[in-house]
């Protein structure tokens, strides 16, 4: 299946100048939601992996069905204050400021193997962020799937020393 027919791209969202991938067309598309989990779980296989992070909030819907469909625990990475336990934080530079993400401190135990799921790769901010969290607990990174890759942000770049895999990338 070719899962970029079901993207919707959306000219100037949420400004002028963007072209946002919408993936709500994929996840309310009963065989392609499923084709997507699928094929992300395929990836995973083999690697053992204990917990699947997905950062707020697009992650949560890609990271936790594959992390049901493989066997693995769920972790949610949020913005700041939304997590209602003891929180480690991370603040990372975007183009204009800083942005901070949050995990719960007793989410990951050292060691575990851990998978980064997100909907999209622009610059790699995100995940990145979300990487040193999960290594600052003391779990492995062990691989990053994304749905869609902006190859053109050149984000693999900042995540050159990890697993990266996606499953529609735009030049
Ligand atoms: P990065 O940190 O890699 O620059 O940005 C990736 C984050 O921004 C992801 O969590 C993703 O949800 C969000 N994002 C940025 N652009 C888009 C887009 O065009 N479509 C979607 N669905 N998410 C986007």
């Amino acid at each position: 299946m070719d899962l970029s027919k079901k993207i919707r791209e959306v000219q100037d969202f949420p400004k002028e100048g963007i072209n946002f991938k919408d993936i709500t067309t994929l996840l309310q598309d009963k065989d392609a939601f499923q084709y997507m989990v699928n094929k992300l779980a395929q990836e995973l296989e083999d690697l053992e992996i204990d917990i699947v992070v997905g950062p707020e909030s697009r992650g949560f819907l890609v990271g936790a069905p594959v992390a049901y469909k493989i066997g693995a625990g769920f972790v949610p990475v949020r913005k700041p204050g939304k997590l209602p336990h003891e929180t480690m934080r991370y603040e990372y530079q975007l183009e204009y400021g800083s942005d901070v993400l949050e995990i719960h401190k007793d989410a990951i135990q050292p060691g575990q193997k851990v998978a980064i799921l997100d909907d999209l790769l622009a610059t790699g901010g995100t995940v990145l962020a979300t990487a040193k969290l999960i290594e600052a607990l003391g779990g492995e990174v062990v691989s990053i799937n994304f749905l869609i890759e902006l190859a053109f942000l050149k984000g693999r770049d900042v995540l050159k020393s990890y697993h990266v895999k996606t499953l529609v990338s735009y030049d």
